[in-house]
């Protein structure tokens, strides 16, 4: 088997399970309970919480835990916005935001929220003075993903954030870092709110991080009693947040070492299917070299994914959660909707071989001769 999807998401790694596995077996307790068990899981709640703070310099209270990324995305955007809409009913975002950040936004819209999109430039970069000519005073908030799940392209959050701040201090500025970290450094100090999600880095499935500043004040999405944080009411699933904190950890520690020897892969691919006169690379001098994204103009993409599957190579459409779309981020950056309804993802990490790049390419070039030879 040869996994080139890891952007959708990763195996869960030994040190992890383990980590999952002692929380499991040896924190019974209910960590909002009074007894005894329940205050050995809250210690070990509070140690982990503990670590992922330190991990980025924040306060242990500016941590929430949710389900994964869409949870916290609709906590910094929903949550915020009903909260405060007395300041403000103006929110902006990129065009290249993952789907469930559009989803939201059109749910906003639908109780009184005015949506804008900022533009990017030809390279993927968020349009700084489009940004500055759409904030007005009552601008809630602005949200722009850290790095985008279809072609890879990092945005400069922090460079973003001051020109927010300038045109309106009170504007809040979220991110969406759930493709960026364990990729490419990333800071809480560039941003009021971020979302992360740990299935994205070698953690289990089913749980997210949210940030927000200590200053923010956000309306929960949820009710309920607790006594971990009144944003994200009930039991907390001490073992999945044992292993986003071993996760984290892990992550961050390899990253830099990870992504120069992903970009060697990623050199050699793109070397590879550059030469091949119907494929189109969709890399801008934004994207991280963990996330390749291709249009195969004479193979609709769902006939690739499948055909790849017969060899058993796994790429993705564009994305996970937008298979069978257009892709929304090759429209943004070629504005070219033959390119963007032919793109595959294939999405790399510091376990990818090169012996699996070869396999890939193998396979690939069979299939795109079948397919020029039935033309
Ligand atoms: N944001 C981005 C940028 C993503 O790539 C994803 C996962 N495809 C999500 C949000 C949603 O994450 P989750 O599956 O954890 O809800």
């Amino acid at each position: 088997m040869v996994y080139l999807d890891y952007s959708a998401t990763t195996p869960v790694s030994f040190e992890v399970q383990e980590a999952i596995n002692k929380a499991t077996k040896e924190y019974i307790g209910n960590a909002n309970s009074l007894n005894g068990l329940g205050v050995k899981s809250r210690e070990l709640l509070n140690s982990a919480t503990k670590q992922i703070a330190e991990l980025f310099d924040c306060e242990e209270g500016e941590i929430t835990y949710t389900s994964g990324a869409t949870e916290s995305n609709n906590m910094a955007l929903v949550g915020t916005c009903l909260a405060n809409h007395k300041r403000g009913k103006h929110i902006i975002v990129s065009k290249l935001e993952h789907p469930s950040i559009y989803a939201i936004c059109d749910y906003l819209k639908s109780i009184g929220f005015e949506i804008s999109y900022v533009t990017n430039d030809s390279e993927g970069l968020v349009d700084f003075e489009h940004l500055k000519s759409l904030i007005r005073p009552d601008t809630l908030l602005v949200s722009i993903v850290a790095v985008n799940s279809e072609l890879g392209i990092r945005e400069p959050l922090k460079m973003i954030r001051q020109i927010i701040k300038k045109e309106n201090p009170t504007t809040y500025f979220h991110s969406d870092m759930t493709q960026a970290i364990g990729k490419v450094p990333v800071s809480f100090k560039d941003v009021d709110m971020a979302s992360l999600s740990i299935h994205k880095i070698y953690g289990p499935k089913g749980i997210g991080i949210f940030y927000r500043n200590k200053i923010i004040k956000t309306n929960p999405l949820i009710y309920g009693s607790g006594k971990t944080n009144l944003l994200k009411p009930g039991t907390p699933p001490l073992p999945l947040i044992v292993g986003a904190s071993k996760a984290l950890r892990l992550a961050l520690q390899g990253q830099e070492r990870h992504e120069k020897f992903v970009e060697r892969l990623n050199n050699r691919l793109v070397k590879q299917l550059e030469k091949y006169d119907e494929v189109l690379i969709n890399k801008t001098k934004y994207s991280i070299p963990q996330i390749l994204n291709i249009s195969v103009l004479s193979i609709k993409p769902e006939t690739l994914i499948h055909a790849l599957d017969e060899h058993q190579i796994y790429v993705s459409t564009n994305t996970a959660c937008s298979s069978g779309d257009e892709s929304g981020g090759v429209i943004a950056v070629y504005n070219d909707l033959h390119r963007a309804k032919h793109t595959i993802r294939i999405s790399l990490s510091h376990l990818t071989t090169s012996e699996e790049i070869n396999k890939f390419l193998e396979a690939f070039d069979s299939i795109y001769k079948k397919f020029s030879e039935l033309k």
